[in-house]
């Protein structure tokens, strides 16, 4: 659970418009014209332009880009929740997790302040993770069903869960802008996984509006106007099936809006779509 303690520099601020295409590896920093006017560099487009994905995700959590979420994540892991006074917080954004050829991705909306921020790994450590890989567990995706800690044995089979937006936001509430700052490292991640990728699970609205444009980005072919998100719709994307869901979040699961059986389904189906059906 020991965190390192060097940090890449932000020289952008986040309100740098990231929306244009990611660099490509091995694309000479300063070529994308649109990104680098002045030549200057970019660490999230250099990052994200990663060539492999142990090598993203290595990036990624040296990324400094938001200040809001910068100030955020690292104050959570100073001051600490009583329960977790013994803990080393991860204080980091948190990488993507499950293997670099997986056939189906989750995207969710960002890690909880004392989930993911604390354990570095994805909705783990938290009510909403307990949900999630019981569910992966259940169709048969996770070695385990339970995530309490990044070296818990925890393992995916063909499925990688990642988040549009890789640091811990006050309230659960990224920003629009951090967002977009934030999309690069999606897009990388898609890019690095569209050889195999077949399905996409996306929970909650948050993340179906964060995912769309990036899945249009990385070269599927979504529909315009945008489809609207609600839980149980199912897009044809060629050789992609996105899958809505609502999010595993407490006030989903605690109200019934989200059951378990309605999430067994969605992750049943997608397991199925993604050529996972053991
Ligand atoms: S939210 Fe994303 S872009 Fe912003 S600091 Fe975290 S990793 Fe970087």
């Amino acid at each position: 659970m020991g965190r390192r303690k060097a940090h890449r520099t932000d020289r952008t601020g986040s309100g740098r418009d990231r929306t244009a295409r990611l660099r490509q590896p091995g694309e000479r920093r300063g070529s994308c014209g649109t990104m680098d006017p002045m030549n200057e560099t970019d660490p999230v487009l250099d990052g994200a332009a990663a060539r492999g994905m142990a090598e993203l995700d290595a990036a990624v959590t040296g990324c400094r880009a938001c200040p809001r979420l910068v100030a955020w994540r690292e104050e959570v892991a100073r001051e600490r929740r009583a329960a977790f006074a013994s803990w080393e917080y991860w204080g980091r954004p948190v990488p993507g997790f499950g293997p670099a050829d997986a056939r189906l991705l989750v995207i969710g909306l960002a890690p909880a302040a004392h989930g993911g921020n604390r354990t570095g790994r994805m909705f783990t450590g938290d009510r909403s993770g307990d949900v999630l890989y019981a569910a992966l567990h259940a169709v048969g995706l996770a070695s385990q069903a339970t995530a309490t800690y990044r070296d818990d044995g925890l393992a995916l089979r063909g499925v990688r869960v990642t988040a549009p937006v890789h640091c811990a936001p006050p309230a659960n509430k990224p920003t629009p802008a951090e967002r977009a700052t934030c999309r690069p490292w999606l897009l990388g991640e898609l890019r690095l996984l569209r050889p195999h990728l077949r399905a996409v699970v996306v929970l909650g609205a948050f993340g179906w509006q964060s995912a769309l444009p990036a899945l249009a980005e990385a070269g599927w072919d979504v529909p315009r106007p945008r489809p609207a998100f609600g839980h149980g719709v199912r897009l044809d994307l060629g050789d992609l099936r996105v899958f809505g869901c609502y999010h595993v979040s407490q006030r989903n699961t605690f109200t019934g809006r989200l059951t378990p059986d309605m999430l067994l389904d969605v992750l049943g189906a997608a397991r199925d779509a993604a050529g996972l059906a053991p």
